[in-house]
């Protein structure tokens, strides 16, 4: 029976997991699964590569409360009772944030735990979850290799300029600058774009990752040029919870005036701004996409708003564009999202085909089009588990 590989990806509020054929190179995971609604009411689902759903039973019954210390271990003895006699030869975490010192795939130690835990204030939403997911791995099965696979790696192609704030030197030097997030999907569809684009894949693609989380990556030569996130996951595009960029006057004027402290600050801007802090309504897309309440649609437009005017401000780092990638949920999900981006675009020569759009296919722009436009499912797992057979071999 063959080795299994298994991936762990410890998102705020979700943990996905999925198990792959340790020897065989492919993308498609054997198993895969998650729990999702964490501390609100987890739900868990899991199916095989051909769709089928698997049972729950082995599962403990999920507790409202629970958070993902608990939950990572009720998941893995579900693992132990459907892999059987099958064994697990490595584990492989999608590890949000790797500072300066980590930017290939690394098998964890003490060492790497104890520095990857000094980066908990710079992704405060997932950096803890990734950490306890490799802490609940290790009291599972002590000796099997766990490698960490970093959302910062695939940005460390950017050039000086385009990783520095206007900040004074010494703090550049020490490390606060800009290092870009979301680097396993935007590898993973670096990777398949030739087979959608050809040769011009190695052109000046904009990768737009719309999730809960959000940002774009500007590539050249399937390489991060520009992105917009930056020192944390807070910058860039405004999110499901996020307020994305803001002038940092803002933050001064809410400590100063309003005597805000830094953990109420944290709160504001990385869980109660957003689509949910501006609708008043809920962070999710689809909710606010079916609701009549005014405050739903304002919310949807500036959402679309800011992210053409941060995609048209990435271009020069790439001198102008070729293709633009939606992915993550509301990227691959969401016509009318992507139809008010890149409306906002048409002055760039994009053109959509609303039936494509409506249909969500993988072409969406027209025949028109001076710009390629892509609905491309991203696949986190498959670069991860990828990363941990080169570690492994
Ligand atoms: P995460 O960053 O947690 O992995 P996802 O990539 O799953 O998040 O994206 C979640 C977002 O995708 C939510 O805002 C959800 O409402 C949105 N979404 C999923 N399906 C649709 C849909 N059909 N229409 C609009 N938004 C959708």
């Amino acid at each position: 029976m063959s080795e299994a590989l298994l991936t762990l990806n410890a998102g705020s509020s979700s943990l996905k997991f999925a198990v792959f054929d340790a020897d065989a190179p492919s993308d498609t995971a054997e198993i895969s699964g998650k729990i999702e609604g964490i501390g609100r009411a987890p739900v868990f689902s899991a199916r095989t590569a051909d769709g089928t759903a698997l049972d729950k039973s082995a599962l403990e019954t999920l507790d409202v409360a629970a958070g993902h210390d608990q939950l990572i271990p009720q998941l893995l003895t579900w693992l132990d009772h459907h892999l059987a006699e099958r064994s697990v030869v490595g584990v492989g975490h999608r590890v949000v944030h790797g500072g300066r010192n980590f930017s290939t795939p690394t098998l964890v130690d003490d060492s790497v735990l104890q520095q990857l835990e000094a980066l908990t204030p710079l992704a405060p939403l997932h950096q803890p979850h990734n950490l306890a997911a490799i802490r609940a791995v290790a009291a599972w099965q002590p000796d099997l290799p766990q490698i960490a696979c970093f959302d910062t790696s695939f940005h460390s192609t950017q050039d000086r300029l385009a990783k520095l704030f206007a900040l004074p030197r010494a703090l550049s030097d020490e490390g606060i600058i800009r290092y870009g997030f979301h680097g396993l999907s935007y590898d993973y569809i670096a990777s398949v774009l030739p087979q959608h684009l050809g040769a011009r894949s190695q052109g000046r693609v904009v990768v737009a990752h719309l999730g809960n989380g959000a940002s774009m990556c500007a590539m050249k030569d399937h390489k991060s040029v520009a992105t917009t996130m930056g020192f944390t996951t807070l910058d860039g595009l405004m999110m499901g919870r996020r307020s994305g960029t803001i002038d940092p006057g803002v933050i001064l004027y809410l400590m100063q005036s309003k005597g805000m402290d830094a953990a109420e600050i944290e709160t504001l801007l990385y869980r109660e701004s957003g689509l949910l802090g501006v609708s008043g309504i809920s962070n999710n897309m689809q909710v606010l996409s079916s609701s009549p309440e005014a405050g739903a649609q304002e919310a949807i437009d500036l959402y679309c708003h800011k992210a053409a005017s941060h995609l048209a401000a990435l271009l020069p780092a790439i001198g102008g564009l070729d293709a633009i990638v939606f992915t993550a949920g509301i990227g691959e999900n969401s016509a009318a999202v992507r139809a008010a981006i890149t409306n906002r675009l048409a002055w760039l020569g994009v053109e959509l085909d609303a039936r494509a759009n409506a249909a969500n296919d993988t072409r969406i722009s027209s025949p028109a089009s001076t710009v390629d436009v892509l609905v491309v499912p991203t696949n986190e797992e498959a670069i991860v588990a990828k990363a941990c057979r080169q570690v492994l071999a």
